[in-house]
């Protein structure tokens, strides 16, 4: 059976893990970066994102990582993980931590704000519906959420987030949550992919709905098939 791996460092691996697992597939931890040797694909998970970077630095996973998503191999970010994938975070303490890069965009780290403006929402999903079948609409989970600021042209945006405009957003700029405002109604993305590279800023793993893991496992496939433009992209960069 092929096997993914799931960064499991911090936060929630064993959801992903789960979810694998309702469908048919076995997730193995990764910790070190000689066990990334072994799997042809990667989930990291959400969490909190300066300390799995924390953690990153200390097992010296990160010129690992970087090779494995240099070398086409599919990897999918959710929340915390989604920031590693980014090129670019905004909205970091001191400076920000290091990141795995890959992704041509800027995220900004705590878009929503804290713990506590934690929400869910009903997220339209076309290529989701058109992919794995069902509703066109997916329940975001959203906790401490990033958001993506800005895209590359090369990165296919698969689901934006339209700010009711009665929302307050705490806006932080910085790190601390210093004014309240509320939002005109504009779009802020929410999933996006690139080649062999996908980012959600909420967490599938923390739903019953397997349709963005059935998703990630066909880029998999495609990828192991050689029938994915992100092995191009990459073997021409
Ligand atoms: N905003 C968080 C961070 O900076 C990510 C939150 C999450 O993964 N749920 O790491």
């Amino acid at each position: 059976m092929a096997v993914v791996g799931v960064l499991a460092l911090q936060g929630s691996f064993n959801e992903h893990i789960a979810a694998l697992r309702r469908l048919g597939m076995k997730g193995v931890e990764i910790r070190k970066p000689e066990q990334l040797q072994s799997i042809s694909s990667l989930i990291i998970p959400g969490g909190e994102s300066t300390t799995m970077a924390k953690l990153a630095e200390f097992h010296n996973l990160f010129p690992a990582l970087r090779e494995f998503v240099q070398m086409g191999k599919p990897v999918w970010g959710t929340c915390a993980g989604l920031i590693f994938l980014a090129n670019k975070a905004v909205g970091q303490k001191d400076g920000g931590q290091e990141l795995v890069g890959g992704l041509n965009c800027t995220v900004h780290r705590n878009y929503f704000g804290s713990q506590i403006q934690s929400f869910e929402a009903e997220l339209l999903v076309p290529e989701l519906a058109s992919q794995e079948g069902g509703p066109e609409t997916f329940r975001g989970v959203f906790i401490r959420a990033p958001a993506v600021l800005e895209v590359g042209p090369e990165v296919e945006v698969l689901a934006d987030y339209p700010i009711p405009s009665n929302k307050v957003l705490y806006s932080s700029s910085a790190v601390e949550i210093q004014e309240e405002s509320a939002v005109p109604e504009k779009k802020v993305i929410v999933a996006i992919k690139q080649g062999n590279l996908l980012g959600t800023a909420f967490h599938p793993e923390l739903t019953a709905d397997t349709r963005w893991h059935s998703y990630f496992l066909k880029m998999v496939r495609d990828v192991g098939e050689g029938t994915s433009n992100a092995t191009v992209a990459v073997s021409e960069a």
